[in-house]
């Protein structure tokens, strides 16, 4: 088997809430899907597919019909121009895009930038792909890319082929404004190399409008996307890969390979959400804010530095100085000994080093359970 098979970030994940879950009563804070249902016209508009017999393979991109209601709503939300004919594929969520993206432009050799913290797919996705995962730590410019950074990462590492942006970010919660991306827009210009932007979270934002990369550098960008965190529907695997004509081409073979195409029942669900689903993030965001505000406000009264997040439903902070620095030996003990759980900073890569993850896809009962359990906690000596 692949070595990198056996070393998967993701793994530490499951271990840890494996043994959140054996634990009675634990308090959840680690959670990284919608914690509503999936909007009742969706799920008719699925049921009706199967009543209407719609069960078949489709052509591996997606029905068109689905494509063209794709392409209309990245216009009106996002003011993006892609031909649904030739730019769009509907994938198994933005993960199965991820993979098919790297595997499409990759070579063995090659080198693949990611920001660290980040989601803990695109390292083995990398590596999986024969090419090496070269980290920019983050930790001290905010979270963010800056385009200084950017432009050393080229100059050490000159086989960087895919550049991979991931805003609203998790874990982070942060995300760039249009005058930040440009700046990083003129870097990525001078050098041959793809931006694949995942932008799961682009419907929840907080504190600004999200721009796409895809509007800010449309002849280099692969963007993803989807609908598992804005109208909640994990389960149902479905996300876009949208990007110039050629090389979205070469992807969706790579994704015909992987899946003939993705479930029929899936793609009816999914053009019900772009046709008639526009304001349904509304309501999830304008809840998932709220518990932000209570989350943040309570992190920061127990001494905890935590900016104050863009977008997604992660809160991201600092282990004050004074407690345990290990985040992976702070978060054990806390659930041990309070049965609360938090993810490590850390399972996100270096620049997570003593952070901790909070989700806040949580109910309002459990953010305030878990704001005092934390408090209580801290009244414990735990000094190393
Ligand atoms: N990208 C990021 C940044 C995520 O946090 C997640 C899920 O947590 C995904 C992608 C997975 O998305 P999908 O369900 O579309 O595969």
């Amino acid at each position: 088997m692949k070595p990198s098979v056996v070393a998967i970030k993701q793994q530490e994940i499951f271990k840890f809430n494996a043994k959140a879950k054996s634990i009675p009563g634990v308090v959840n804070m680690t959670v990284g899907e919608p914690n509503f249902p999936t909007p009742e016209h969706i799920k008719k508009a699925a049921k009706d597919a199967i009543d209407d017999n719609e069960t078949h393979y489709t052509v591996p991109e997606g029905i068109h019909e689905l494509l063209h209601a794709v392409a209309d709503y990245l216009h009106d939300k996002y003011d993006l121009n892609y031909d649904p004919e030739t730019q769009i594929i509907a994938s198994a969520g933005v993960t199965e895009g991820v993979f098919s993206a790297f595997n499409a432009i990759l070579q063995d050799g090659d080198e693949v930038l990611i920001p660290s913290p980040s989601f803990t797919i695109y390292g083995p996705d990398a590596d999986f792909n024969g090419a090496a995962p070269v980290y920019i730590d983050t930790s001290e410019t905010d979270f963010k890319v800056t385009p200084e950074a950017l432009k050393e990462a080229f100059r050490t590492n000159p086989r960087i082929k895919i550049f991979l942006l991931n805003f609203p970010s998790n874990p982070t919660g942060v995300s760039y404004t249009e005058d930040e991306l440009r700046a990083l827009a003129d870097v990525l210009k001078q050098h041959d190399v793809f931006v694949i932007s995942d932008e799961i979270y682009s419907e929840l934002t907080y504190n600004f409008k999200h721009v796409s990369f895809g509007k800010i550098l449309p002849e280099q960008t692969i963007l993803l996307n989807g609908l598992s965190k804005s109208h909640a529907m994990t389960g149902w695997r479905f996300g876009i890969i949208c990007g110039p004509a050629a090389v979205i081409s070469q992807i969706n073979k790579i994704h015909e390979l992987a899946t003939t195409s993705i479930s029929s029942i899936t793609q009816y669900a999914a053009l019900e959400a772009y046709t008639n689903g526009y304001d349904d993030p509304i309501s999830m965001r304008d809840q998932y804010k709220a518990r932000r505000d209570v989350l943040h406000k309570g992190l920061n009264e127990l001494g905890f530095d935590c900016p104050d997040p863009d977008g997604a439903f992660y809160l991201f902070a600092k282990i004050p100085d004074e407690y345990e620095q290990d985040d992976v030996k702070f978060a054990n003990d806390l659930l041990e000994k309070e049965h609360l759980a938090i993810l490590p900073g850390s399972f996100f890569g270096v620049g997570g080093k003593g952070h901790l993850r909070f989700s806040y896809a949580a109910s309002m009962d459990n953010i305030n359970t878990c704001v005092s359990k934390l408090g209580d906690f801290l009244k414990k000596p735990q000094k190393v």
